[in-house]
């Protein structure tokens, strides 16, 4: 079976116009101040490799989130460790299910290591615990679940993701990819991480893309059972994380004023943006309940989700129209400024006849 290629957000028109981007979930304060002088600083011995083992970065995550730093792995963005595990985990006849609409890297993360994806239904766009346990088969190698999930926003609470790991055979992995764990309501979910500190069979994924407004610098990692981070080392390129973009993770995980702003600026206008939505259901407009820093906003009346695309679009903002991943009926749209989140309500007003 061919792979489909990952379609990444776009930041210009087709006339090539530079509009707002809203389409990669990334942060639209910047990146921490600190971050960006660490950086800076870092950028020096070029001609040197980095530290193959990534102390620095995992003595600063395991003081930050009180973890054992022998059980943390990294990767060039969280995509990295995504394939890290399948490849590590998963082969030719193996199985490995993600929920439907989840995040378009699993499906390339389990085909290109030969295994076959599964989906498992999802309930009005959320996990849904049961249809996951009711796919698993023999065959079944991994499980993932985003957490916040992209594309939807929904969040699966605690006790549903320990139900799910209650419920699945112990050799099979979970890996809970909370790239957008920090943006739920309350902070972070330390759930995840308390399951993969005991449990022997659970990875947790995390990165520096969204909150910490890092994503050029391309720093994720992992955290799970000795034996399952091992296994991941085995196959992990040497040197796939960079000196200055660990510099400036290290930074960013200490700059907790801008996080905390991120986190609070984040939480105002989603709740905003969602209830705006909300006010345009007449007009066939609803939002799903998110936990992350983007709204799924379906569309099911006349104004259809292709043509407030191309609205968007010609406003000047560019959100994520989904037809590729089965969602022809909605666009996912980044929690971006203030000027940003105001401008793209002012434009589906129009276009729906409620400005
Ligand atoms: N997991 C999820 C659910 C995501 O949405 C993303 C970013 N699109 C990633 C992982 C990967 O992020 P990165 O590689 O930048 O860490």
């Amino acid at each position: 079976m061919q792979i489909a290629p990952y379609v990444p957000g776009r930041s210009t028109t087709d006339d090539g116009r530079k509009v707002a981007k809203l389409s990669s979930n990334e942060n639209p304060l910047g990146t921490s101040p600190k971050a960006r002088e660490a950086f800076a600083a870092a950028a020096t011995s070029l001609e040197r490799y980095p530290d193959a083992s990534a102390n620095e970065l995992r003595e600063a995550l395991a003081a930050k989130h009180g973890l054992d730093p022998a059980r943390i792995i990294y990767g060039n963005g969280s995509d990295e460790v995504l394939h890290l595990v399948a490849g590590a985990f998963a082969g030719p006849g193996d199985e490995a299910i993600y929920v439907n609409y989840g995040f378009a890297v699993y499906p390339i993360a389990i085909r290109r290591v030969g295994a076959t994806p599964v989906i498992a239904p999802d309930q009005d766009y959320a996990t849904d615990v049961d249809a996951i346990l009711a796919a698993v088969t023999e065959r079944t190698r991994i499980v993932f679940v985003a957490n916040p999930n992209n594309p939807t926003g929904t969040y699966a609470p605690r006790a549903e993701i320990e139900r799910l790991h209650a419920g699945l055979r112990p050799d099979i992995l979970l890996v809970l990819d909370h790239a957008y764990s920090e943006y739920i309501d309350g902070g972070d979910d330390d759930g995840g991480m308390a399951l993969a500190a005991s449990a022997p069979n659970v990875l947790v994924t995390r990165t520096f893309s969204k909150m910490y407004g890092l994503a050029a610098e391309r720093i994720g990692w992992g955290y799970g059972a000795p034996a399952i981070i091992e296994a991941m080392h085995r196959i992990r390129l040497p040197f796939s994380i960079t000196i200055a973009g660990t510099a400036a993770a290290v930074a960013a995980l200490g700059d907790t004023d801008f996080v905390a702003h991120t986190a609070a600026h984040n939480a105002k206008w989603r709740a905003w943006f969602s209830d705006e939505i909300a006010k345009l259901g007449n007009a066939g407009l609803r939002a799903i309940p998110s936990q992350a820093n983007f709204v799924l906003v379906v569309f099911e009346g006349d104004l259809t989700a292709e043509a407030a695309y191309k609205g968007l679009m010609d406003a000047g903002y560019i959100v994520r129209w989904l037809p590729g991943q089965g969602l022809p009926q909605a666009l996912r749209i980044t929690i971006g400024t203030e000027d940003e989140t105001k401008g793209v309500i002012a434009a589906l007003r129009q276009m729906t006849g409620a400005a």
